[in-house]
């Protein structure tokens, strides 16, 4: 499968990875939108969140462990975002929440 993340979770591409347990990785974004910009995703491909719960329901708990894990070096707040589908702004088809933090983000997002 030609997918990007998973290339990286295979090691075929570099990364910097910032945390990992049994079900999720996360790594520092490419392209930062804030000082804190990770994305926590599964190791196994799911092409986004509903496919994941549907596929894999029992990893969403660790999951969100991880993402919440790295939120949490933030000490200020931070926030989750997942992208889905075009109108969601997806840009990469293999779930991954994004985790921002280290600024005051603003409400409404764009
Ligand atoms: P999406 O637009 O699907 O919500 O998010 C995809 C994210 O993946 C973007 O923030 C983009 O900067 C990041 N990204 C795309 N390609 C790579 C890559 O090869 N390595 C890393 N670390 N991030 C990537
Ligand atoms: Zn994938």
């Amino acid at each position: 499968m030609n997918c990007i993340f998973c290339k990286i979770i295979a090691g075929e591409i570099p990364s910097t990875i910032l945390g990992a347990n049994d079900e999720a990785i996360a790594i520092a974004d490419l392209n930062p939108m804030a000082p804190t910009h990770v994305l926590v995703m599964p190791r196994t491909h799911a092409a986004n969140f509903a496919a994941y719960l549907r596929e894999r329901p029992e990893g969403l708990g660790a999951l969100f462990a991880l993402a919440a894990e790295i939120g949490e070096r933030c000490g200020d707040g931070y926030r989750f975002v997942v992208n889905t589908g075009s109108d969601g702004g997806q840009t990469v088809e293999h779930l991954h929440v994004h985790v921002l933090g280290g600024r005051a983000m603003q409400w409404p997002p764009g």
